[in-house]
């Protein structure tokens, strides 16, 4: 008789999407094991901040120690090209995210799943027997894995169709400053001469906030190489300096660093739903790798949370996970009976991703920004008020 794999889940990254695929399938009774590429707690860039959706897929409340004041901030945001400002509540909960990590892993590992930290997949493979996964000199087989690796998004290089294979990404920095802003807001900031992103400030407690900007591919051959350009730049937040100096001249407040240099990561930033990558024969990734965030805001936490409850139940009440397929029933097809299920769950959420891409393009262009500013502010009653104009610097000017 063959010998069974290794076990019943696999979980590679122990992110939001994978912890949570992780718990709520060995709460079920599932013998789950997820592999994290980091220690325990590990940094992962991001300004920690959870949208409603995922505050409804996470269905229960955040521990005080995920929490950051103010926990619910108010937006600020400003058009900085055509001179725009609004305010509004956007229900969002603020966090510390490694903090939000480490207790998502901590709550899998309460459901039973075993953890081991510090050991990163370097292959996945589909083969007659099942997927399975190459991690240094080991092999694990399962009978799913779940590709949670985040951007890097490991079973897309290795699997996805050529047109697939690599998803667009904007890239992120981010830097911890110290301002004497009022602390109940956080910012976005929009100026195409210079981010063609956004900028964000986020307030996390004690005058310190989260400063941040995201630079598409191509926008700029300084702007886009990630940690590594900041590993070897003299002076890393000058990557940051022009969203500064519109934060210091719209607010007429100076930012003080707190780090030595800020960090960069990219974001997955499709511009299109087609670009989505759904696995085959049993690997399926979750979160990010699947390209699931937000192209308008870079939301993500959410999308992962609701794939992940989605994609456990269908496992967990389809009898895969015990080796029971329907006679004739090949790994594509029981693949593809998974994702019938999970993407009929998420319909709305990929109703919000396909808005989200056309949110994405008006934002990257200042006319239509500038009209859905003013159209959002009459229709939500929410007065859109008009800056004193200010000197934003020139892109050259870095
Ligand atoms: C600067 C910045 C700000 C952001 N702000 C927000 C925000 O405020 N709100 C929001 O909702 N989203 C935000 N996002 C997006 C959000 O961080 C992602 O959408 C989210 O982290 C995706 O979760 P995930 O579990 O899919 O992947 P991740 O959180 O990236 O987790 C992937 C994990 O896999 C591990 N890993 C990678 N490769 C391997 C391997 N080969 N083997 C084993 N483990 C591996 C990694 O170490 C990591 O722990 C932001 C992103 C950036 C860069």
């Amino acid at each position: 008789m063959a010998a069974g794999p290794d076990v019943q889940v696999l979980v590679l990254g122990g992110g939001p999407a994978g912890a949570r695929a992780a718990q709520r399938l060995a709460s079920a009774g599932a013998d789950v094991l997820m592999l994290e590429a980091e220690d325990y707690g590990r940094n992962k860039l991001c300004s920690g901040l959870l949208n409603h959706e995922g505050q409804v897929a996470l269905g229960c409340e955040l521990p005080q120690s995920v929490r950051r004041e103010p926990f619910e901030p108010r937006l600020e945001f400003h058009d900085l090209d055509s001179r725009l400002r609004r305010r509004y509540s956007p229900g969002y909960w603020n966090m510390d995210r490694p903090a939000f990590d480490a207790w998502l892993c901590d709550c899998a590992a309460e459901a039973g799943v075993r953890i081991e930290y510090g050991r990163r997949a370097s292959r996945i493979e589909c083969g007659p027997a099942g997927p399975q996964a190459r991690v240094g000199s080991d092999v694990i087989s399962a009978r799913v894995v779940l590709d949670a690796t985040g951007w890097r998004a490991l079973s897309r290089k290795l699997l996805a169709p050529p047109e697939l294979r690599s998803a667009p990404v904007v890239h992120a920095f981010q830097g911890s400053v110290h301002c004497d802003l009022p602390a109940d807001s956080m910012w976005a900031l929009f100026e195409s001469d210079t981010t063609q992103y956004y900028g964000w400030l986020v307030p996390k407690g004690a005058g310190s906030f989260l400063l941040g900007a995201g630079f598409p591919q191509g926008a700029d051959s300084t702007r886009r190489e990630g940690d590594a350009a900041l590993e070897s730049d003299p002076d890393p937040w000058k990557k940051l300096s022009f969203v500064e100096a519109s934060v210091a001249a719209a607010a007429g407040e100076e930012l003080q660093h707190l780090d030595a240099k800020p960090l960069g990561c990219p974001i997955t930033t499709i511009t299109s739903t087609q670009q989505l990558w759904w696995g085959r024969e049993l690997v399926f990734p979750l979160g990010e790798a699947a390209g699931l965030v937000s192209p308008s805001s870079g939301d993500g936490i959410h999308f992962g949370l609701e794939q992940a409850n989605a994609l456990a139940d269908a496992l967990s009440s389809s009898g895969l996970l015990e080796g029971r397929s329907s006679a004739g029933c090949s790994a594509q097809d029981s693949h593809q009976g998974m994702l019938n299920q999970v993407q009929a769950r998420l319909r709305p959420a990929l109703a919000e991703l396909r808005f989200n891409c056309i949110k994405a393009w008006v934002a990257a262009r200042p006319g239509p920004r500038r009209l859905a500013a003013q159209f959002m502010g009459l229709y939500l009653r929410r007065p859109v008020e008009q800056l004193a104009p200010v000197a934003v610097p020139a892109a050259e000017a870095q």
